[in-house]
């Protein structure tokens, strides 16, 4: 479904940091992938570059066959196939949560107003907030706006799901409520590419952990192995690190 191939990427005018250095990756459909690996080491930038919030220098990024970063992509299709969950929840402050599951199928023309409204209730119901659908985001709890977000991010029925951080904002006792809601999606074949440092979560949940440092994928593995034997020196740091 998507692959990296041999992506390099640089930050500044005179190309000072080496943000993504020869990625080459392959996620196939249905698979639940976790990005892990220690601050800066490029985890955002990756699945960043995949709806193109960020721009590569080199290299080839398909997704479905197509070349994703080629002049001429219509952008808006590529991104509205693309469900996007960042750490912040950005929704739309004024609206309520079912106004903001409903916005971008509607502006779009992707459903009719009633189509729309029927889905996004059928997902705030799945999310476990149908009660809440009339709230305005400042009315609901940190945990409660990241599922709306989801939600909102589903709405557009999009083939892949890609986390940012989804859980890192939350306070603790909201975390598990959030990861609920991605570990139903994985039980449903959904597509994920999941920055986390959630690593019970990834234990659980993930296909395949990628480890990365300094811009580069430094191993892959199921988590089985990746928890139970790293194989680079970094992983296993990372990992001592982290527990
Ligand atoms: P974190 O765990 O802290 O979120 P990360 O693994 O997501 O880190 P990235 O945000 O992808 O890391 O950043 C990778 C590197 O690129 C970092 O060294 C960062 O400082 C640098 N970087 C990121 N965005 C920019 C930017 N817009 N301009 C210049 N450098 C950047
Ligand atoms: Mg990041």
């Amino acid at each position: 479904m998507i692959t990296f191939e041999n992506v390099n990427k640089w930050y500044g005018q005179r190309r000072d940091y080496h943000a993504l250095v020869d990625v080459s990756e392959t996620v196939n459909r249905g698979e639940v992938v976790v990005v892990c690996g220690p601050s800066g080491s490029g985890k955002s930038t990756l699945i960043r570059t995949l709806n193109r919030l960020e721009p590569i220098d080199g290299g080839r990024i398909t997704l479905n066959g197509e070349d994703i970063h080629r002049k001429g992509l219509d952008l808006n299709a590529l991104r509205s196939g693309i469900g996007f969950v960042f750490q912040q929840f950005n929704l739309f402050p004024h609206l309520s949560a079912l106004d903001n599951c409903t916005l971008a199928p509607v502006y779009l023309k992707r459903a009719t107003k009633a189509e729309a409204r029927e889905r996004a209730l059928a997902l705030l119901d799945r999310v476990g907030l149908a009660h809440k659908a009339d709230a305005l985001p400042a009315q609901l709890s940190g945990g409660q706006q990241q599922r709306v977000a989801i939600a909102r991010a589903l709405a557009m029925q999009p083939p892949l799901m890609l986390f940012d951080e989804p859980t890192s904002a939350l306070d603790p006792e909201m975390v598990g409520e959030v990861l609920q809601v991605m570990k139903g999606l994985a039980r449903d074949g959904m597509t994920m590419l999941i920055v986390t440092h959630e690593m019970g979560f990834a234990r659980e949940v993930a296909d395949r952990v990628l480890f990365m440092d300094a811009g580069r994928v430094l191993e892959r593995a199921t988590p089985e192995a990746f928890f139970t034997q790293p194989e680079h020196p970094r992983a296993r740091q990372f990992i001592a690190d982290i527990r």
